[in-house]
């Protein structure tokens, strides 16, 4: 049986979901400017915006962003099995999972989106602070790694495109 997916088909449905999750485009992009803008002289959100829409294109990226999104999901609703409800829904600091599938996405631009990543899970700048905020009920143990990737995916690519243009 042949049961090929169309990208677009997981495009668009990862799209939807951050959006159904609180995050925008824009949210991501502010993180990026906040990683970027002392390294490039009249950086614009526009420039920001433009990384985070072509990062989004990456199939790496879907998945991760489909997979982790699923899984807060369902940990928010309780439908997943012992011990990984409890691990996921308390956010357990040594499960490591959502890193992992974070470092999926920091991985398609190369090394320097390790440094961002870490740098930016650390200071939780923007959107992240409000995804961690655990008083909301809402559950984004992975969804927080995956925003915090995006934006460092995002920035390698600006930084990238601002070596090539030299
Ligand atoms: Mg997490």
């Amino acid at each position: 049986m042949d049961k090929k997916l169309e990208q677009s088909v997981l495009e668009k449905k990862a799209r939807e979901l951050l959006v159904e999750r609180g995050v925008t485009l824009k949210d991501i992009a502010e993180l990026v400017y906040y990683l970027q803008s002392k390294y490039h002289e009249n950086l614009s959100m526009d420039d920001c915006l433009y990384n985070v829409d072509r990062v989004l294109e990456k199939r790496e990226v879907q998945n991760a962003i489909l997979t982790g999104i699923q899984l807060d999901k369902l940990a928010e609703k309780k439908m997943l099995e012992e011990p990984l409800q409890t691990t996921i829904e308390i956010d357990e600091g040594l499960y490591g999972v959502d890193e992992i599938i974070a470092f999926s996405i920091v991985n398609v631009y190369g090394s320097i989106g390790f440094t961002n990543y870490g740098y930016i899970d650390k200071q939780k700048p923007g959107i992240l602070q409000r995804l961690n905020d655990k008083s909301t009920g809402e559950c984004h143990t992975f969804l927080d790694d995956i925003v915090g990737a995006i934006a460092a995916a995002a920035s390698s690519r600006l930084a990238h495109a601002a070596e090539d243009a030299k």
